[in-house]
């Protein structure tokens, strides 16, 4: 199938400028589109605030494809079409008996989407989703099939897994997966900044998975998601000068909380605690923006302090901030390559003229700190100032080169942040 038309991503801050939109049903009609086009590239389900996904050749739509979930218990992973949303995917491994580690705070975003970003969820020993990635179907340019796996040629899959679209179209990911779990997610209200900034190690490592949401000006709010065979006891009801909530939450101080999973210390399925929000929550576009940056653990005080001295300069554009734990992985272009890393995420009002200078403010504080910024969200750094902070760019760069020496899979962004030669 191909269309014309103008789609844009999630939030609608980026309209596409594919001249043409396919949705092929077929691996073998996706090849010759592939192998057809002269610029091309995969959209998966448009999450992205950044241009990373945009083209003025051919968008590539994975989701018409055979929406395959295969489980090999043998080997404990799961290969599932590159098109799928965590939500459909985590709700089928769940049924049969299994799990993935770790999921994003939203589960509608597609398996092949959030890994070419680098996407992450929270929690000290858990690396980002990436990690999971046993192995990779990719199109290359001339509709050729590559099968690159952790025991066959690591190497390649370490630089392909978070490959920003630029290596080829993904068709199916393989995962790691584990037997099913359950979690129980309470939430902490009213901790002191001055408690986040001397206590964050205890904080985070309190839980399974843990999230602390704050203005940067006020207090904070702690989601403590313990996974029930492992995280044992857990804070009291008062804990670090805050309060545990007796009613359920949502990351947004003071909005309705229908639609954020379940809290209150019920137990229940890993993927309908992992994520804030409810797989059955659909949210067709939003109102916000957002940027993200990844540091070193040991930045954490030094990031904190900085960020709660610009809280007034954000105050008029923020919606909340975020802050997360990621450990480190091997993956070339993961943000939490080769370091367990603090994330601090931002979700702003959607307006990107009042939010981009706050951005860049924000940056000339974190940057300097080694922070490196989310691939699929919002950066006011100048693009190619990226590849330096990542240690295996270098060998990215000659991946590109040796996989599309035409360039068929880049775009402007792509373009900014490595130049072809
Ligand atoms: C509400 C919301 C919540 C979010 N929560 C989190 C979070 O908790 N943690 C986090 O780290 N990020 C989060 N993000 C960011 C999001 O996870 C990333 O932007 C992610 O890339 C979105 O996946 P997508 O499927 O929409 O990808 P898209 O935005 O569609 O594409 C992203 C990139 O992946 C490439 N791509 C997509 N499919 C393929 C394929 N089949 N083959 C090759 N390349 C492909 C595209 O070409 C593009 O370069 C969130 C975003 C939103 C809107």
């Amino acid at each position: 199938m191909s269309t014309a038309g103008s789609p844009t991503n999630w939030a609608g801050n980026v309209t596409f400028g594919a001249a043409r939109v396919h949705r092929p049903t077929t691996v073998d009609e996706l090849r010759r589109t592939v192998a057809a086009a002269d610029r091309v590239r995969a959209l998966g389900t448009g999450h992205s605030f950044s241009r990373i996904a945009d083209t003025t050749g051919d968008l590539v739509r994975l989701d018409g494809l055979p929406p395959r979930i295969d489980i090999d218990p043998q080997r404990s992973t799961v290969t599932v079409a590159a098109g799928l949303r965590y939500a459909e995917v985590a709700a089928r491994l769940h049924t049969a008996g299994y799990a993935l580690a770790n999921l994003a705070s939203l589960p509608h975003i597609s398996v092949a989407g959030a890994c070419a970003t680098g996407t992450h969820g929270s929690g000290d020993a858990l690396p980002g989703l990436a990690a999971a990635v046993a192995g990779l179907r990719l199109v290359g340019p001339d509709g050729d099939l590559t099968e690159p796996t952790r025991d066959g040629d690591p190497e390649t899959l370490r630089g392909a897994v978070v490959g920003l679209g630029a290596l080829g179209v993904v068709t199916a990911v393989t995962l790691d997966i584990e037997p099913t779990y359950e979690v129980a997610q309470q939430v902490y209200t009213g901790l002191p900044l001055d408690r986040l900034a001397d206590s964050h190690q205890e904080i985070s490592a309190a839980a399974y998975s843990v999230s602390v949401f704050t203005d940067w000006r006020t207090d904070a709010r702690i989601w403590l998601k313990q996974r029930t065979d492992r995280d044992s006891g857990g804070p009291g009801r008062h804990w670090l000068g805050a309060d545990r909530a007796d009613r359920p939450q949502h990351p947004i101080a003071g909005l309705p909380a229908q639609y954020c999973t379940e809290q209150l210390g019920v137990p229940g399925p890993w993927h309908e605690r992992l994520p804030h929000f409810r797989p059955d929550f659909t949210p067709s576009n939003g109102e916000e923006l957002q940027s993200e940056l990844l540091l070193p653990r040991a930045a954490a005080p030094a990031a904190f302090a900085a960020l709660r001295a610009l809280g007034g300069r954000m105050a008029p554009v923020l919606q909340v901030s975020e802050i997360r734990t990621v450990a480190a992985d091997d993956l070339w272009l993961s943000p939490s390559h080769g370091r367990d890393s603090v994330a601090v995420h931002f979700t702003w009002a959607q307006d990107t003229e009042a939010v981009l200078p706050v951005v860049a403010a924000i940056e000339e504080q974190l940057l300097p700190l080694g922070g490196r910024p989310h691939w699929g969200k919002l950066t006011a750094a100048a693009p190619q100032s990226l590849p330096g902070r990542y240690e295996r760019a270098a060998d990215f760069r000659r991946l590109l080169r040796d996989r599309d020496p035409a360039g068929k899979f880049r775009n402007a962004f792509l373009d900014g942040v490595f130049p072809a030669a």
